[in-house]
């Protein structure tokens, strides 16, 4: 046995490409922080804050773009003595309603061991002692609301939240809410009145192409990784897969650490694009993996017959076929199948996790119907669903007709 000896041929400083890290420079998002810049320019001007909305797909720069531009806001307003800015950032992931925001909002304001208990409070008590705790602060504060998405149809504390001033809860203090939404719909689902106040500025964040995601790559892997690190093509080879997948930054950014660590373990002195392959295969592999540990037994069993109809080279399918394929499977399971509707909706889920694609078929009198098929590799498919479900005599057979059909 040899000890422990420090790597360094591939990473010069591996935690660039961790989630964490903030980046001193951003770039390609000079339009979308001029706009943001001139919806933030009235805390600057001495007047009342804007509420802004923000969205955009996952990994578009939202969260490294406003901590980018709030740590810039507060360094500047130091200038000028009339402008008393505080921010409080909240990451909203874990909440699902208003009420918990805003216990969570006053919790962060408050000292330890002062803390609100989560629940047993009536909603309007809490937001009355938010009121205070905001109150004590003065001047402006503004309040990041991150993932805001995740609080569904709960929204009543963006709608009272902008407001507490006009409604004469605030005197000393103005409240600019900046909510971040990474769904797209949550905005148009929002109550009408909310979407009034709260999208007061909009901001929306596309997603990269692939030239910008290689610049992105470029310029942090010059942090992160050695001189010579990746051959000829790896970064554009990174950024096209994420470009061409997600548009995301965060899922380009992956891509390169994890091709960089099986280098790293292959011993290899730099990062070729077939170690980007691997990285790829990894990630999808993970990501079903998470989509599925989302799902419902009955979500897997869904999954599970469209695995089983992609081994039998009968994909893509109608909902139909799959419902067939689904009672199958729930037979083999002892389980008693649900109705076609509900295995609709699973279908639903499934694409949303991207672990499904559709197509939408016309088929004239009868209205268009979708095709379901493997968004993932058949493989990190199989081998997920071989963890998550005690049906390996079912899996098998799946995996012998994928073999004898070359799916595998
Ligand atoms: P979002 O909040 O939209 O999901 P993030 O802001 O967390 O995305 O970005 C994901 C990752 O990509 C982070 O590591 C971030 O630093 C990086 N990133 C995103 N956009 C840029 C950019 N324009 N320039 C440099 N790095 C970026
Ligand atoms: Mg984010």
């Amino acid at each position: 046995m040899t000890g422990f000896e420090r790597n360094r041929s591939i990473f010069a400083n591996k935690d660039a490409l961790s989630e964490s890290y903030q980046p001193d420079e951003l770039e390609e998002r000079d339009e979308e922080i001029a706009d943001y810049m001139d919806a933030l320019q009235p805390i600057v001007d001495g007047w009342e804050p804007n509420n802004i909305f923000l969205y955009g797909n996952t990994g578009v720069g939202k969260t490294a773009v406003t901590e980018y531009l709030l740590r810039m806001l507060e360094a500047d307003v130091e200038a000028y003595d009339d402008v008393a800015l505080s921010v409080l950032t909240l990451n909203c992931n874990t909440l699902t309603s208003s009420y918990q925001v805003a216990i969570a909002m006053v919790n962060a304001l408050r000292d330890p061991g002062d803390e609100l208990s989560a629940t047993g409070y009536p909603q309007q008590t809490v937001f009355t002692k938010l009121y205070s705790e905001l109150e004590a602060l003065g001047g402006t504060v503004l309040v990041v609301l991150d993932e805001i998405d995740s609080i569904g149809d709960r929204d009543e504390l963006l709608y009272e939240l902008p407001r507490a001033r006009a409604n004469g809860y605030l005197e000393q203090t103005s409240v600019g809410v900046i909510g971040i939404s990474n769904d797209l719909q949550f905005r148009d689902q929002l109550d009408p009145r909310v979407q009034d106040t709260l999208c007061e500025r909009e901001l929306q964040f596309p997603p990269y192409e692939a030239p910008e995601l290689a610049n992105i790559l470029a310029s942090r892997a010059k942090i992160a990784l050695t001189d010579d690190a990746c051959a000829d093509g790896v970064l554009n080879l990174c950024a096209a897969l994420a470009a061409r997948d997600s548009g995301s930054a965060r899922q380009a950014l992956d891509l390169l650490r994890l091709a960089g660590e099986t280098a790293e373990s292959a011993d290899a002195e730099a990062i070729e694009e077939h170690h980007v392959e691997d990285a790829r295969h990894k990630l999808n592999a993970e990501r079903v993996e998470e989509g599925m540990r989302e799902l419902t037994v009955h979500g897997k069993l869904v999954l599970l017959a469209v695995v089983s109809k992609e081994a039998q080279q009968k994909t893509p399918c109608r909902g139909r076929d799959v419902y067939e394929e689904y009672q199958r499977v729930c037979d083999s399971a002892t389980t008693s199948p649900l109705v076609q509707r509900s295995v609709n909706n699973h279908l639903a889920d499934l694409r949303m996790f991207g672990i499904l694609k559709a197509t939408e078929n016309r088929s004239g009198s009868r209205g268009n119907y979708h095709s379901y098929e493997l968004n993932v590799p058949f493989r990190s498919a199989l081998e997920a669903m071989g963890d998550a479900l005690p049906l390996a005599e079912t899996i098998e057979q799946i995996r012998k007709y994928a073999k004898r059909n070359n799916v595998l």
